[in-house]
């Protein structure tokens, strides 16, 4: 072993490989976020910085130093509801969701019958099942209730005269667990213009959580499916079964451009 020259071992390989596959994921993440063009501008600001240090600009240096030290906290607020769908993506291990995944037994069937219930009458309604992540914070924005899910109770709900048919339906297991909820709206770009606040809304749910956020279009009378901040598009009955069952629909199904978060 020369001086001063380390040998690289198994571990460094180890390290080597995890980092990247980490780097690698945060920054799928980023793409198709609004994040992406922040952290270029980060990365612009870090050029000029660099820059700046080589030529010696000593208080463009001290300032652009002052900013990379707050903008780290500023980063941290900013970024806040990133972080806190990224930390809960962490918490859903694919290991975590062999397990559990999908409603409960007889919801799924309960769920499917809804939707086909809802697009046929042209009824607008999205319909969100939990899974890991809980939606009980989204439950306090809507009516609580504890109901035996049945398709008869979700068409009641959504029937246009009945005073909670204007936002989502909760549903948990077996059981309605709220309705009328206000669902976080997405931000993302979307390029059909059809696809209104209810749509947002869907997608908006699917990207802080896991749940899968099923939509009736009021204006199609299709269903749409968001799930992980992706929008599937007009699914049948067997997609919408399969989607209920863990098997989410494949690449026959249109989907929103932007990247899958995880
Ligand atoms: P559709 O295809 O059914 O017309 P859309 O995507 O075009 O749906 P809008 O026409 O804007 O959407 O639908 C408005 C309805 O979406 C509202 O009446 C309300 O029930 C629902 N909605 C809007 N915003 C939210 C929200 N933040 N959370 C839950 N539901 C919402
Ligand atoms: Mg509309």
């Amino acid at each position: 072993m020369g001086p001063g020259l380390p040998t690289p071992d198994w571990r460094d390989l180890l390290e080597i490989l995890l980092i990247a596959a980490v780097l690698y994921r945060v920054l799928r993440f980023l793409v198709g976020t609004r994040a992406l063009q922040i952290v270029l501008g980060v990365l612009l600001l870090a050029g000029v910085y660099v820059a700046a240090f080589l030529l010696r600009l000593s208080t463009i240096t001290y300032l652009l130093g002052v900013i990379f030290t707050y903008g780290a906290f500023a980063a941290i607020v900013v970024f806040q509801p990133e972080l806190r769908s990224a930390l809960a993506r962490l918490g859903q291990a694919r290991i975590l969701r062999l397990f559990r995944d999908g409603p409960a037994d007889g919801a799924g069937e309960a769920i499917a019958e809804s939707l086909e219930r809802l697009a046929r009458t042209g009824t607008g309604a999205i319909l969100a099942v939990e899974r890991e992540v809980g939606l009980e914070e989204y439950v306090g924005t809507g009516t609580p209730m504890r109901a035996a899910l049945s398709s008869d109770l979700v068409a009641t709900v959504f029937s246009p005269y009945s005073p909670l048919h204007d936002g989502a339906l909760l549903v948990r297991g077996t059981e309605i667990i709220g309705a009328a909820c206000i669902l976080p709206l997405s931000q993302q770009p979307l390029a059909d213009r059809s696809l209104g606040t209810r749509h947002r809304a869907a997608l908006g749910l699917s990207e802080e959580t896991d749940a899968l956020v099923f939509v009736v279009s009021e204006e199609t009378s299709t269903v749409s499916l968001a799930v992980g901040g992706r929008l599937h598009r007009a699914l049948g009955p067997d997609r919408i079964r399969q989607a209920l069952a863990g098997r989410l629909p494949g690449d026959t199904t249109a989907s929103h451009p932007v990247p899958q978060t995880r």
